[in-house]
């Protein structure tokens, strides 16, 4: 008679056998070889992103000239909702073969990945393993999502395992814990994404070709809006073209009033929700279609979520605009300094991260050195107490780039002068004064235009970046690159 425990342990045998049975070992399915076909795919169903595709278009070229899958990865590089993971899906559909996502973000430990021995109570599958039993073919489309977001502790170092799952020399025997019979990956494509390059565990890094992805301007949005998205949501639910229809204006409104972001997904969301309320209105009222225009909109959405600009409005004496570069794309960042008497101490608030508090150490040590060349008295910095803020405190601050705004706001300070608040600026400061290259200036231009911005003042090394930005963005924003702290103050000074 069977004991509590062996029904245990044969549910256990038996779940393990159905995983078994159940993964895919042979069944593959037919690629389709027509490169056309994928390039079709991947421009049907994407607004520009130009780059991107050719990359990726000859990626699958050499898969398909070769017979098998390319020994790098590509990783689609860029903040969320910009295509990263729909770029993928096309290219599964035009190949004809399945898609599987699993994400990595917040996986810590290795057997995530890799399973936990059937010794373990409740052990299961890893989560490539997973992915593999839901695809029921040997060579899927495998998105890795959030690449970047694996982190190590204690329990070991999920990165090898993935090395493991994407070295083309290994993988054909790769293990895993629960299954423990060797397992071929060899004919899957892998694709992974990743919202930040530097995040990406150097290693796996190696293994993988970058392609990055940006933010799209606000003109891209609207394109995006009016191309694919809305009649997307139309069909979504099941309404047809001629019973909605929204002016361009409108959907300006949105972009600029709704949403904060990179990408097109919030966008996305209040197009879908206009439409739901387009379809109610239809249902109650009987009215044949919904015009949305500039004027309606509010009426359907609610009020405006942002107001235009969120610069200062006038010049101050302390108050410095810095730009900040976050998953929701660019923004301004105030900097506000101030001092009273004390005894040459630094206070720094605003939620910033260590990286932001040692950034803003160097600029003191920067103007202290040059207090003379700036024409200020030193002892104001052995009588006062500093006091630097960074507004919206609930926001977590981080990074370099805020350096020379964080020079400029304590010079301001102590030496009364005012800052034209049409300007902003960008780069990182060392103690000689130097202004060194930062990231993200795209979408950190991107917020400035919204925010009013004339002039960026950027290190030199980003200028020829610049030339590649959209006209939208070149005719909005004058670049002045500089390469020392000096120029900044002939710049705004002089
Ligand atoms: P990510 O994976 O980068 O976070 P998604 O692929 O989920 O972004 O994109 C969010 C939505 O925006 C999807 O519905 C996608 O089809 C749409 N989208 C993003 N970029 C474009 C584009 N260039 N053209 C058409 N649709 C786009």
């Amino acid at each position: 008679q069977d004991t509590p425990s062996q029904m245990a342990d044969s549910q256990i045998l038996k779940n393990y056998l159905d995983f078994l049975i159940g993964l895919p070992w042979y069944k593959a399915s037919v690629d389709n070889d027509d490169l056309s076909m994928v390039a079709e795919a991947l421009n049907k169903e994407h607004y520009a992103l130009d780059k991107v595709k050719e990359r990726i278009i000859e990626y699958i070229a050499v898969k398909i000239m070769t017979k098998k899958n390319p020994s790098t990865i590509l990783c689609l590089v860029g903040p969320p909702g910009v295509g990263k993971t729909s770029l993928a899906m096309s290219i599964a559909q035009a190949l004809g073969r399945k898609f599987i996502k699993q994400s990595l973000g917040g996986v810590k430990d290795e057997s995530e990945i890799r399973g936990h021995r059937r010794t373990y109570i409740g052990a299961l599958p890893g989560r490539i393993l997973k992915g593999m039993y839901d695809a029921q073919t040997v060579n899927p489309v495998f998105l890795l999502d959030e690449i970047d977001k694996m982190s190590s502790d204690y329990k070991g170092d999920p990165t090898s395992a993935m090395l493991e799952v994407l070295d083309p020399e290994q993988n054909h025997t790769f293990s895993d814990n629960y299954v423990e019979e060797p397992y071929d990956l060899s004919q899957v494509l892998f694709i992974a994404t990743a919202n930040y390059l530097e995040n990406i565990p150097a290693p796996l890094r190696d293994r993988m070709e970058i392609v990055e992805l940006s933010s799209y301007t606000k003109f891209e949005k609207f394109q995006i809006a009016k191309e694919h998205l809305i009649a997307k949501q139309l069909e979504i639910h099941g309404i047809k073209n001629n019973q909605f229809e929204i002016d361009d204006e409108a959907i300006y409104h949105i972009i600029e009033h709704f949403t904060r972001e990179a990408g097109v997904r919030e966008l996305n969301r209040y197009l879908g929700s206009l439409i739901r309320k387009a379809i109610k209105e239809i249902l109650v009222t009987k009215v044949e279609s919904v015009h949305i225009t500039k004027e309606n909109i509010n009426k359907y959405l609610g009020r405006d979520r942002f107001t235009d600009t969120n610069i200062h409005t006038e010049d101050t004496v302390g108050v410095v605009t810095g730009l900040a570069y976050t998953q929701f794309g660019g923004d301004t960042l105030d900097v506000e300094a101030t001092y009273y008497r004390g005894k040459g101490g630094l206070v720094l608030t605003g939620k910033l991260g260590d990286v932001m508090k040692e950034s803003a150490q160097t600029a003191l040590s920067y103007v202290k050195a040059h207090a003379d060349e700036f024409e200020i008295d030193s002892k104001l910095f052995t009588e006062n107490d500093i006091h630097i803020h960074v507004p919206e405190g609930a926001i977590k601050k981080d990074g370099p780039s805020a350096g020379i705004a964080l020079t400029t706001a304590i010079i301001s300070l102590f030496t009364n002068k005012k800052i034209d608040n049409d300007i902003a600026l960008t780069g990182e400061i060392t103690l000689r004064g130097n202004v060194l290259k930062i990231g993200g200036l795209k979408e950190k231009s991107i917020g400035a235009i919204r925010s009013g911005i004339k002039k960026i003042i950027i290190p030199k090394d980003n200028l020829n970046e610049t030339k590649e930005f959209e006209d939208e963005i070149k005719n909005n924003i004058e670049y002045i690159p500089v390469s020392n702290y000096t120029e900044v103050f002939e710049i705004l000074w002089r």
